[in-house]
């Protein structure tokens, strides 16, 4: 069986906190404000996994009040979420992704990018996609106040299939 899931994130962007996607660290004068990292593409990566694996949501197993995830890398969530899915018997096989930010340009990070979610989740770098796109100076993200990242995940179970 394969199941698909749906995840979003939203993080306001301030001065002066490191910036941070798929623990690839990018120079910029602004990073997430959030309890954990703040990376919204982990975020929403690992959302989309929950949900494939029909696992409720990230605030479910993380809340932000809880001290164990105070500036928890979001390749560490991805693997946390690797093995909560796991323990029902589903791997991620196949992520698409879009992160929306206004600046920094991040295309020539494209790839490392790719790569820490692709590690986090123990994946082939080409099953997973990762696009950049702005909100055209539209909204808060536009205005360069927030990132906001969207993503889509198949998991599948055919391994408890095979073994069983
Ligand atoms: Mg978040």
């Amino acid at each position: 069986m394969v199941r698909v899931g749906l995840g979003f994130d939203i993080h306001p962007l301030v001065p002066g906190r490191p910036f941070r996607l798929a623990g690839i660290r990018i120079e910029y004068e602004r990073g997430p404000l959030g309890h954990s990292d703040g990376d919204a593409l982990s975020h929403a990566v690992g959302d989309a996994i929950l949900g494939a694996g029909g696992c409720g949501d990230l605030g479910d197993w993380f809340p932000d009040n809880d001290p164990r995830w105070r500036g928890l890398p979001g390749p560490d969530l991805l693997g946390l979420i690797r093995d909560l899915v796991a323990e029902k018997g589903f791997r991620p096989i196949q992520v698409d992704s879009i992160l929306v930010m206004e600046k920094p340009r991040l295309a020539p990070f494209r790839e490392a990018v790719r790569g820490g979610l692709a590690g986090a989740l123990g994946l082939e770098t080409a099953a997973v996609n990762v696009k950049f796109r702005t909100a055209e100076g539209f909204g808060p993200v536009g205005q360069g106040e927030a990132l906001a990242a969207y993503a889509v995940v198949l998991v599948t179970d055919n391994d408890k299939e095979k073994t069983g």
